[in-house]
């Protein structure tokens, strides 16, 4: 069933229940909100039911509570998220029960109330009848806008979705749906995809998914030396999967097959241990030392990538080229997050690491779509079904 967009939704007046991702980054020790990109990502949305006169009741999940855990309170979300709307926002605190009826019954439409972190209860989790009855009990219709927990069928986002008859995608939703869907079915050629990252094992599913469907595949990071392993080079201290070593040369013979073109590193950044400050060197792509770890691809490598992507319609990239957290072994993801950002192509940049090689390198604005949910997006591109997803259908 086609998935309805939430301006297909009457809510004028109507008691919207809107799942979002408000799982900010917070520091540990002060508690303090480091990062709320996942609530200004909600905001078209939030902005879009208030001015049609809705009466928006927010819920999300927040870290990972056993029970009740002040410590994981969304009360400081619904601080930030008023700053931003530049209006106040209601505090319920509990997401279901006489404290989350209450504050709904109390609202006016245009009114935003964020319910208390749904993880409080274990039937979230558990995708439990009774609690999705409860939710939903609260509301009239039903938004989704949490893309970044739509591949978990939790409560909220799965049982709960289904008891509503008027349903539909948030923007935020909608946006990654399309994006990714295109991505599989209909993507301009040529089509590069840009895979890394710490495991085949990992991404062996997206290479699968995405092998028959583009033209270049693109391999860095710790996952490149299974693969240079699986071709028979010395890959010396480098991270590789011995069990991953047969689907790796399955992976290497599919492509030929296929005619696609598969590239790996062609010259690594090495170094004796992982490590901050640590002595580096270029090597060539079949030099790796003995006693030597490749940490990132190298000059030449990063040259060679970014060639292929400069010729590419489409690019899907998820992982990161190397050890990116600790420089210099950043360089190979940096030097391919600018050439993605040059290229005249749809670009689509997925994962933790990629996304913030992206923002670090200040191109974050050139990219066609910057994936919100690291786990739900490479799901998607395995070609799952995503539970969330397939709820609001
Ligand atoms: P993933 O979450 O699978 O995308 O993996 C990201 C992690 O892979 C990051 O923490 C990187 O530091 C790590 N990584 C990337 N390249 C390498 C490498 N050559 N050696 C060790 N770890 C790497």
């Amino acid at each position: 069933m086609p998935i309805k967009s939430l301006k297909d939704l009457n809510v004028s007046g109507k008691r919207v229940l809107c799942r979002v991702d408000f799982n900010v980054t917070r520091d540990k020790k002060t508690g303090a909100i480091t990062d709320d990109s996942r609530v200004v990502a909600a905001l078209p949305t939030i902005n879009d039911l208030t001015s049609r006169g809705a009466k928006v009741i927010l819920c999300s999940h927040f870290g990972r509570p056993k029970g009740r855990d002040a410590a994981l309170t969304l009360k400081p979300v619904a601080e930030n998220l008023a700053r931003h709307l530049g209006k106040p926002v209601a505090f319920a605190d509990d997401c279901v029960g006489e404290p989350a009826s209450k504050a709904v019954a109390a609202m006016k439409g245009g009114d935003v109330l964020l319910l208390e972190n749904l993880r409080y209860h274990e039937g979230e989790e558990g995708d439990d009848a009774a609690f999705a009855k409860q939710l939903a009990g609260l509301a009239d219709c039903y938004v989704n806008d949490a893309f970044g927990a739509a591949h978990r069928a939790h409560a909220s986002v799965h049982a709960a979705a289904k008891l509503f008859a008027d349903r539909a995608a948030g923007y935020l939703m909608q946006k990654e749906v399309e994006y990714l869907t295109k991505a599989l079915k209909s993507p301009e050629h040529p089509f590069v995809a840009i895979l890394g990252g710490a495991k085949v094992s990992d991404k062996i599913q997206v290479i699968e998914s995405l092998l028959p469907i583009c033209d270049t595949l693109l391999i860095g990071g710790a996952m490149a030396y299974t693969f240079l392993k699986a071709q028979g080079l010395p890959t010396g201290k480098s991270l590789v999967e011995p069990d991953q070593i047969e689907t790796a040369k399955k992976v290497l013979g599919l492509a030929k097959e296929k005619g696609k073109k598969l590239l790996l590193p062609v010259d690594h950044a090495v170094a004796d241990k992982l490590e901050k400050g640590v002595a580096s060197e270029i090597v060539a792509g079949d030099q790796i030392p003995d006693g030597k770890m490749a940490l990132d691809i190298g000059p030449r490598t990063a040259e060679a990538y970014a060639k292929e992507i400069a010729t590419a319609k489409m690019i899907v990239w998820n992982g990161p080229q190397g050890v990116f957290e600790i420089p210099p072994f950043d360089q190979g993801t940096t030097a391919v997050a600018k050439a993605v950002a040059g290229a005249k192509a749809t670009s689509i940049v997925g994962g933790g690491e990629s996304v913030a090689a992206v923002k670090k390198a200040g191109i974050a604005d050139k990219i066609t779509h910057i994936s919100t949910g690291g786990g739900a997006s490479l799901e998607f591109l395995e070609g799952q079904t995503l539970p969330g997803v397939a709820a609001l259908g």
